[in-house]
């Protein structure tokens, strides 16, 4: 229940965010170096690809940018692993400017709406990596980001930890060194858990523990880092 209460309250949200990401990028697109027509299967597959390499580092920034953290901790702020998870996702994304990892597409010519529909066709095919029901795809496992490289990546267990961000596809974090393999069984959420079930505290969890860290910062370089350095940063003692 708190899963899709977190889910309804980023979908209302979302008619804000969505009409602000959409004037972005098409006010971007306006700069374009070239207009790329998706009219063939090869500018299709260059196409792809590149959105994977911008999503990929949309999801690595997600998780070690604080302020996009504060945004992308809600979906892994789950302590159980099954398809509803896949609901809970952070209603903040306006406010962590997440859309912008996805700017130069635009710039170099591919049409926001073009974005805007893989976007919504990759998080389509990434609800269903979140279930325990399939153990592996066999072969598929060295491409595809399945259900087994996902339980990873939400896992807490030190040597999961920061693993395994691609989309659709898994050869980035293996060209990255950001893959981990499913070995040893997976304990999910965070390190430090959001206890409540309330959908808005929930959605607020980690922007609440970037206010307390910056009320006790004695430096305006310790705000900055509290707030956009990794999210266990904190200052030399
Ligand atoms: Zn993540
Ligand atoms: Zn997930």
């Amino acid at each position: 229940m708190s899963n899709f209460g977190v889910g309804i309250l980023k979908r209302v949200i979302d008619l804000l965010t969505y009409g602000v990401a959409a004037a972005v990028l098409f006010w971007v697109y306006q700069f374009r170096l070239a207009t790329i027509e998706i009219n063939s299967l090869g500018i299709a597959v260059v196409f792809f690809v590149l959105f994977e390499f911008a999503y990929y580092w949309h999801h690595r920034w997600a998780h070690e940018v604080r302020w996009m953290w504060a945004t992308h901790s809600v979906h892994h702020s789950a302590a159980t692993m099954n398809l509803s998870v896949s609901a809970r996702l952070g209603a903040t994304g306006l406010i962590s400017g997440s859309i912008l990892v996805f700017a130069p597409l635009a710039l170099i010519g591919f049409h926001p709406l073009m974005i805007a529909f893989t976007l919504a066709a990759s998080l389509f095919y990434q609800v269903f990596l979140h279930t325990e029901l399939i153990k592996t795809l066999g072969p598929l496992e060295w491409v595809l980001n399945t259900p087994s490289h996902h339980r990873v990546h939400h896992a807490s267990n030190r040597q999961y930890i920061n693993k395994n961000y691609g989309g659709v596809l898994i050869i980035f974090d293996r060209m990255f060194g950001t893959f981990a393999k499913e070995e040893e069984a997976v304990k999910y959420g965070l390190t430090i858990p959001c206890e409540s079930k309330n959908p808005i505290k929930i959605a607020l969890f980690e922007w609440g523990r970037i206010l307390r860290d910056c009320r006790k910062a004695t430096s305006l370089f310790q705000m900055f880092g509290y707030m956009f350095f990794g999210p266990g940063w904190k200052p030399k003692q």
